[in-house]
């Protein structure tokens, strides 16, 4: 048997390919005993993945698994193996244009499909870069590096240091913007640190991630680098954003202030939403519209306070009802130098815990509270149960957001182990991750009456 005419299918789901004489990259049309007929290219499979399925690429683009076992015919023609590399072209250069720097962690912008393993994989390149999206040079000359290729998820303090660091030689070399691509997982806990560690910036620090990846028809990879690189090249905006969809359809962007930013939904491309406040600006391929004017604005100078520390022995704890106090008595056992509660309603815990409360003030263990609710404020003296929590040394943190308060922490105790010192940090807000109050269209995007709501519900209802 030539093995590589079946790229990786076994079992049950290579009989039938060679039942009907099919095999990877052949054009198949496929019939099913349950009345299902599919026209598309079969896909190598996955070496880990299942025996049972045969995964073709729909004419549409999009692919599909077909359960083996349920295929009654399959005719199979042509034989065209698809090259998924995008060409590779040297980015232009105009001397008119600002200089602007992208800085690669990895995440599924900068990922192509590898259909060996059938995953996405990190493939950051520069030039694949420009030679998918070439627009990138009708806004500035675009130099770019890889500093990182890996999935969001496997981010964590080196790699936030090392990426600060990153920016702040940038900033030093004099560079108009920065954009930082990144997995859109975990895009918003690395907006915030950057926002903590990064401060001052003279320039635009603009995050953008993609949902889906450049081989799906409704990619939102190019659009996002595209709004994200006009950002960097031309707005006033000197803050650390994130940049992505607007609404669901393609219409704009939207600039997220980097601490009240953070990912919504698993699967569209408008997941990221500020929380608790209105975005910082539109953007499309033609303007950057602010929606607020209490943004810092950029400077010619190169300022930028850069204090790229971390101390990760930190936690988030989402209490859930009868949590039980072992959870916080380990993170005292084992060396943990601050929590930070996701809290029910105003920010509650269980009675059972307050002991395992006193013991982290004991051991000098910082608890912060927030509330899972996410939108409001933590309201620790309406219940005598909250004014108990105080009493055990719990800080309440107003309307900042469980993962915001998390990768502060870890940048506060990176400073000082004096919990005094900490507790300041923590309650001196630095770029809007603490606000005084929450206004209501904050609250309402998605709940309804405005066009964004409209436009959302006539998408989704087709
Ligand atoms: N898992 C990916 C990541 O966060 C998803 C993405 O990039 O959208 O790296």
């Amino acid at each position: 048997m030539n093995e590589d005419l079946y790229k990786g299918y076994r079992g049950v789901a290579l009989e039938v390919l060679k039942k009907y004489n099919a095999q990877v990259w052949s054009d198949a049309k496929i019939s099913t005993n349950n009345g299902g007929y599919y026209e598309g290219r079969i896909l190598p499979r996955s070496v880990t993945a299942d025996d049972l399925h045969i995964v073709i690429k729909l004419h549409t683009g999009y692919n599909i698994g077909i359960a083996a076992k349920k295929i009654i015919k399959i005719e199979a023609e042509g034989k065209k193996e698809a090259i998924y590399k995008v060409p590779e072209k040297e980015f232009p250069f105009d001397p008119k244009k600002p200089k602007v720097k992208l800085l690669g962690t990895g995440g599924t912008i900068a990922s192509r499909l590898d259909y060996r393993t059938g995953a996405v994989i990190p493939a950051f390149s520069p030039g694949e870069l420009y030679g998918s999206v070439p627009e990138l040079a009708d806004y500035c000359n675009l130099e770019t590096e890889k500093i990182y290729g890996v999935f969001s998820e496997n981010m964590g303090a080196e790699q936030w240091i090392g990426l600060a660091k990153a920016i702040g030689e940038e900033i030093e070399k004099g560079v108009k913007g920065i954009v930082v691509g990144h997995g859109t997982d975990t895009l918003h806990h690395t907006a915030a640190v950057l926002s903590f560690m990064v401060q001052n910036s003279p320039i635009p620090i603009v995050m953008v991630g993609s949902q889906r990846s450049s081989d799906r028809p409704s990619s939102d990879a190019a659009l996002n680098l595209m709004h994200a690189v006009k950002t960097a090249s031309e707005s006033d905006i000197a803050e650390v954003m994130v940049c992505m969809f607007g609404p669901t359809s393609d219409s704009y962007g939207l600039l997220h202030r980097g601490t009240r930013v953070r990912k919504m939904h698993s699967s569209y491309r408008s997941t990221f939403r500020t929380i608790g406040d209105i975005p910082i600006a539109m953007v499309d391929r033609n303007k950057i519209t602010p929606i607020r004017d209490d943004y810092k604005k950029r400077r010619k100078d190169k300022n930028a306070i850069v204090t790229p520390v971390f101390n990760d022995k930190i936690s988030i704890v989402y209490y859930y009802p009868d949590m039980k106090p072992d959870i916080f008595d380990s993170l005292i056992e084992n060396g943990y130098k601050g929590i930070v509660i996701a809290g029910t309603g105003l920010g509650h815990v269980n009675k059972p815990l307050y002991p395992a409360l006193k013991r982290c003030q004991e051991a000098g263990v910082g608890v912060y509270m927030t509330v899972q609710t996410l939108w409001g404020y933590v309201q620790m003296y309406v219940y005598e149960t909250g004014r108990e929590m105080l009493q055990l040394g719990v800080v309440p943190l107003a309307n900042m957001l469980p993962e915001v308060a998390f990768m502060k922490l870890g940048w506060a105790l990176g400073q000082t182990d004096d919990l005094e010192e900490v507790n300041k940090i923590m309650l001196t807000p630095i770029n809007g991750e603490i606000t005084d109050s929450e206004p209501s269209n904050g609250y309402l995007i998605y709940q309804g009456g405005i066009p964004e709501v409209e436009e959302f519900i006539a998408n989704n209802q087709k």
